[in-house]
């Protein structure tokens, strides 16, 4: 910010508040995360300034002989993490990623079977307001009415009736492991493709704590700044035999000239998901998501599916009698900064909502450890439990500032 200050006072001072915003709330958003200073000084370097369109090698441009190393580096160690044969580094995002792996397999119109949003899949598995939905016909899948979890048999029957030409494995708001190796099953019998996005939980897999979807999926694609905990940006991991397809696809399929500046820190992130710190980090995350689920089952709020196995939890809100709109906004009242979050079959609209969605990679990267999380429990349904209450609210802004205090963000 030193830099941004002369230049841009109005700027300088946003970043500053989002700064300060980081370091006294508490960040309980699932698909957020801070990153290391390495990884963040990488995208404020030179490498910014260079086009590279093309791959390692093989530019359009030239003096990329820097930005080569930075690309393969990413590309070896991304394939070394999750122990797939090619990796694409490129993808500007988890969206980008995913229009790419469908450009490559898939015809317009071609029929594809993803999660239903509103069950926790994402808005690139065929939502009908995003290219997914609007380029190829969509079947969806979703969790079952009494155990709120994937029903296995039905994603079969529903395969078998279609016949799609890819299953779209993975999830957004999902509290639950996936099993890749039915969805293969499945696929196999369906005679589709099985592609496995996994966004959310790519660092449970790089830390050998979720089922890996490569011995299973053609495909995998993945973001690097939720649980893996690098820059914003996508990634493809895929079998030999689709590598230069998927390499055409991100660019010049759905591209033009790649983030290098990027791409360095996502290098970064991967040299520091392959360290034996990463495997206890990631394991402090699944931690910290039991302790916090249970004890808010213990203050009276209703998990879906009763739990959690992954990072995060779904709250259903209702008994405290509040929607999710009105939870999000409690919570941020006192500096706890969640999502709104629609449940299973949920009755409120998507702007309403009966649920909020709480994941604790980002607390976990501050530090805080299964004890914190009893207090961050007692915070939470504190707040829900009492909305009107001033003296109580006050009560949870002080819990959250000593947490804050005691763990100050960029110590790691
Ligand atoms: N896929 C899944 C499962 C996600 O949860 C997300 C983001 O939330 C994405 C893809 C899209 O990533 P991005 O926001 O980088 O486009």
């Amino acid at each position: 910010n030193q830099y941004v200050i002369p230049v841009d006072p109005e700027v300088a001072e946003a970043i500053n508040n989002e700064e300060r915003r980081q370091n006294r709330k508490l960040e309980l958003i699932a698909s957020e995360n801070f990153v290391s200073r390495a990884v963040m000084a990488a995208q404020g370097s030179v490498l910014t300034n260079k086009y590279a369109e093309g791959y390692p090698g093989k530019r359009y441009y030239g003096g990329c002989e820097y930005v080569d190393v930075v690309e393969n580096l990413a590309r070896e160690r991304a394939q070394e993490l999750f122990g797939a044969d090619h990796a694409n580094v490129q993808p500007h995002s988890g969206a980008q990623a995913n229009m790419a792996v469908y450009l490559a397999a898939l015809q317009p119109g071609d029929k594809v079977l993803g999660m239903n949003l509103s069950h926790g899949g994402h808005l690139t598995h065929g939502s009908k307001v995003n290219f997914s939905g609007k380029n190829y016909q969509f079947f969806d899948y979703g969790v079952a009415a009494d155990s709120e979890m994937i029903d296995y048999d039905e994603v079969r029957s529903i395969a078998l009736k279609i016949r799609p030409k890819m299953i779209v494995a993975g999830a957004s708001a999902y509290p639950r492991k996936l099993d890749f190796k039915k969805f293969r099953e499945i696929a196999d019998e369906a005679g589709a493709l099985l592609f496995v996005d996994m966004a959310h939980i790519a660092g449970l897999v790089a830390a050998g704590l979720h089922l890996s979807p490569i011995p299973y999926a053609d495909f995998v694609s993945s973001t690097t700044h939720k649980t893996l905990r690098g820059p914003r940006g996508g990634i493809i991991l895929c079998r030999q035999e689709w590598a230069k397809k998927i390499d055409s696809a991100v660019f010049p399929g759905v591209q033009g000239g790649p983030l290098m500046h990027v791409i360095a820190a996502k290098a970064i992130c991967l040299k520091e998901a392959l360290q034996p710190e990463f495997k206890t980090y990631q394991q402090s995350i699944v931690d910290n998501a039991n302790h916090l689920a249970q004890n808010l089952v213990e203050y009276g709020l209703r998990l879906v599916s009763g739990g959690t196995d992954n990072h995060l939890m779904l709250v259903d809100v209702r008994p405290k009698n509040l929607t999710g709109q009105e939870a999000e906004a409690i919570l941020e009242s006192v500096n706890i900064t969640v999502n709104k979050n629609g449940i299973p079959f949920d009755p409120e609209k998507p702007t309403v909502t009966s649920g909020i969605r709480i994941g604790t990679p980002a607390l976990t990267s501050r530090g805080f450890n299964t004890d914190d999380m009893a207090l961050v429990a007692r915070a939470i349904a504190t707040a829900l439990e009492y909305p009107a209450e001033a003296d109580k609210l006050e009560e949870v802004r002080q819990i959250v500032a000593t947490l804050c205090d005691q763990y100050p963000l960029y110590n790691i």
